[in-house]
């Protein structure tokens, strides 16, 4: 890697805090709204969530040389700004020029015949179901929602692009970036499936109707499994 060094002498961590302390400055004072990442704890993620999201994009091998520095990057606070919506995420990462550099990620929607497979293995698992509409994210839905090939992005549905000269497929702004995106999925997971176009209500609506269905078919429906619209709707509400 010594090139690489070569071609971007690093800076050091005050430097690096300092530049992006001034552009977080500079766009208040234009007016700008930015919501920057912030870092907390000593693995950068907590969450299951966002700890599965970042496992996930350390096995793609071919950047592995970017994820060390993206990781210091992304504690230092150099993730600026970073936005999730439906199949874009749009990052401001600062690095040596003055300017913070424009990150764009996007994403795939999920097939729909992975989606159904999703909705299959969900109505099997009604109580955890229940505990996700509560707000909860269940051990048994995890592994189910996230089993290899499932939900989250292989290397061939996410693409990367960065405004810095680094001409890595994946630089360290977007290395910082996609962490950045694991450090959000920490303080609401269903920015995942925002991200990649998964209509949550449509889904818990979906399996819970099939499996209300079936346990009617079979006589032994609870009134109190019955899930009105306005709960589901109140429970998925981001903002
Ligand atoms: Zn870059």
């Amino acid at each position: 890697m010594a090139w690489y060094k070569d071609m971007y002498p690093s800076m050091s961590v005050e430097e690096l805090k300092a530049k992006a302390q001034r552009s977080l400055a500079d766009a208040e004072r234009s007016g700008g709204h930015l919501t920057p990442v912030t870092v907390t704890s000593r693995t950068i993620c907590r969450s299951w969530w966002g700890k599965a999201w970042c496992r996930n994009m350390e096995t793609y091998l071919d950047y592995t040389n970017r994820l060390p520095r993206g990781r210091s990057y992304v504690r230092n606070g150099a993730v600026i700004d970073l936005s999730i919506r439906e199949g874009k995420a749009e990052a401001l990462v600062q690095g040596s020029e003055w300017r913070p550099y424009k990150v764009t990620i996007l994403v795939d929607p999920l097939p729909r015949e992975r989606m159904e497979k999703i909705s299959r293995l969900c109505s099997r698992e009604l109580d955890s179901m229940e505990e996700l509409i509560a707000g909860h994210f269940p051990k048994s839905l995890e592994s189910l929602l996230t089993e290899r090939g499932t939900l989250f992005p292989t290397p061939g549905e996410i693409e990367f692009y960065c405004t810095c000269p680094d001409s890595a497929h994946m630089c360290k702004h977007v290395a910082a970036a996609m962490y950045g995106i694991g450090v959000r999925l920490d303080e609401n997971p269903f920015y995942f499936f925002i991200f990649r176009g998964i209509d949550v209500e449509r889904l818990v609506k979906k399996t819970l109707d099939s499996r209300v269905e079936s346990m009617l078919s079979h006589g032994d429906v609870k009134n109190d499994r019955i899930i009105d619209d306005k709960e589901v709707e109140n429970l998925f509400h981001l903002k």
